[in-house]
């Protein structure tokens, strides 16, 4: 039957629409190369019609299909996972603006279309666009969407989720929803886009996204500031509001250890500011009109209040991208340190950032005294990502049973602080059987429901979000 549904896609999509073995190889690992699995093969249509088309064939032989965009998902969620070797749906080929409508504030894309060309094109119209992280030279909208992505400018546009105003959807069975309205307003009844963002290809494979476009500040500028007293964290993010209000873009937690990884790592960065501390935070303010007087009003009161003692500020667009350079290597400068690694990508509410972070550290220190956690993220959305190493001495093997109760320490420390351990990156594989634990069996159950609802037979990435089998028993 395999076979036969490989030979049926390989027809429908002609020879530059799959691959196999070898050129298959790079969509059968992730990003950072956690995840590994051997795919049934790549399929890679150049439109809807395509998609539509290998849905129908994967369907009718019971082949199941892992949507992916451009891989760089954090969980593990755009590689195969069930207990049978998925088709992998590769959306790279659909990879173009289809409009961009500046009076509508909107653009209209593919859901392979990089994030970054988005960015560009919006630029070009005198518009910006409000989803960015360090991944944004390779993510997809269709990615961003799927897993409802959030980055540095959640603080001021919200989560992916605001940035959405229609979709076309590939589902399940063939059928195509065209949901591609550039409507702020519609109230006609269920909104039905809501779905599909942050289903990790579960419901639906995403085809198309009206995403929204914003007036584009003429100024951007940026402060590196070394934090004195790390427990008053939330003071300081409340003056930044008070200073800027809505002029207040980004607001960054950095560790002290992980600026030096990344310097280590990109030798050619500049050090952001000359005073070594524990931690740093980078914000950003934006306007209409220059921002300077603001950030230097907004230092100072921050040095009287002790709550920084020095500071970077951005003079030319250089130093502006050497600061946001700096924390974008964070997260692959942390992941590529080496040694056996947890992670986690957590939320709770923002005044309980700092709290929640004493409590993780006081729990780990309880399970392993020598275990060395890391931190930073994005204060302002309330996420914290940790990143948690085995002592530099120790044996991989001497620290492996610590594991598992570090995991479920932490785990259970955020759940203790109303929080989340999926803030921003999604369940995918890494978080399948841990967040079984985070909800209530009312919530899996209409999850397992919806599931099952438009995919009865668990075809679209099996192994992810939700198992409908286990929540129903539970
Ligand atoms: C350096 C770096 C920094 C990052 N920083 C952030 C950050 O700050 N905030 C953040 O939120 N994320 C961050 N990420 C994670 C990642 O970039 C996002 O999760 C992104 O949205 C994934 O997009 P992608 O196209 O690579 O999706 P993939 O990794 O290919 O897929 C992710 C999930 O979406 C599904 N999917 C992909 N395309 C479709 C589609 N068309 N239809 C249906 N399902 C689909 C996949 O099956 C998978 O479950 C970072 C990643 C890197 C490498």
């Amino acid at each position: 039957m395999t076979a036969q549904a490989v030979g049926e896609i390989k027809r429908a999509l002609g020879d530059a629409g799959w691959a196999e073995g070898a050129d298959a190889a790079r969509f059968e690992v992730d990003f950072f190369g956690r995840y590994r699995a051997p795919s049934l093969m790549v399929a890679r249509p150049a439109d809807t019609a395509e998609v539509a088309e290998v849905v129908r064939i994967c369907r009718r032989h019971g082949v199941p299909i892992v949507a992916q965009g451009g891989n760089t998902g954090l969980c593990g969620g755009a590689i195969s996972a069930g207990p049978q070797p998925s088709v992998v749906m590769s959306l790279g080929r659909m990879n173009r603006i289809l409009s961009i409508l500046p009076e509508r504030y909107a653009v209209v894309a593919e859901a392979g279309c990089i994030v970054q060309t988005i960015h560009d094109a919006a630029a070009e119209v005198d518009r910006s666009f409000a989803l960015d992280w360090g991944g944004r030279g390779t993510a997809t909208i269709g990615g961003a969407v799927s897993t409802n992505a959030g980055g540095i400018n959640v603080l001021r546009f919200g989560p992916t989720r605001d940035q959405v105003l229609g979709l076309e959807v590939v589902l399940p069975d063939g059928q195509v929803w065209d949901g591609l309205r550039a409507l702020r307003k519609d109230t006609s009844g269920y909104d039905l886009k809501h779905l599909f963002i942050g289903a990790e290809g579960t419901l639906g494979i995403v085809t198309k996204a009206v995403m929204k476009l914003h007036p584009r500040p003429l100024h951007d500028q940026s402060l590196w500031g070394a934090v004195t007293e790390i427990d008053r964290l939330s003071e300081l993010f409340v003056l930044a509001r008070d200073v800027a209000g809505s002029g207040l873009t980004a607001f960054e937690l950095i560790q002290g250890p992980l600026l030096e990884m990344a310097l280590e790592r990109y030798p050619q960065r500049v050090r952001p500011v000359e005073t070594r501390a524990d931690w740093y935070v980078l914000l950003r303010f934006s306007g209409r009109e220059p921002v300077e007087e603001q950030l230097v009003a907004f230092y100072e009161r921050a040095q009287q209040a002790g709550l920084l003692s020095d500071a970077g500020l951005a003079q030319s667009a250089a130093q502006e991208a050497n600061l946001w350079h700096l924390r974008d290597e964070i997260p692959p400068s942390s992941m590529r340190r080496g040694g056996t690694m947890l992670k986690w990508d957590a939320a709770v509410p923002i005044d309980r950032i700092m709290p929640c972070l004493r409590a993780i550290q006081a729990r780990v220190r309880a399970i392993h005294a020598g275990a060395q956690l890391f931190a930073f993220g994005h204060v302002g959305d309330g996420n914290l990502h940790l990143s948690l190493f085995p002592p530099e001495e120790s044996e991989p093997e001497a620290f492996a049973p610590y594991l598992p109760l570090l995991e479920r320490g932490v785990d259970e420390v955020v759940w203790q602080f109303e929080g989340t351990i999926c803030a921003e990156h999604g369940v995918g594989t890494l978080n399948y059987r841990r967040i079984v634990d985070q909800k209530s069996p009312v919530e899996l159950m209409m999850m397992a429901q919806l599931r099952n609802l438009f995919d009865p037979g668990t075809m679209l990435n099996p192994g992810k979000v939700v198992d409908p089998k286990k929540a129903a028993q539970r």
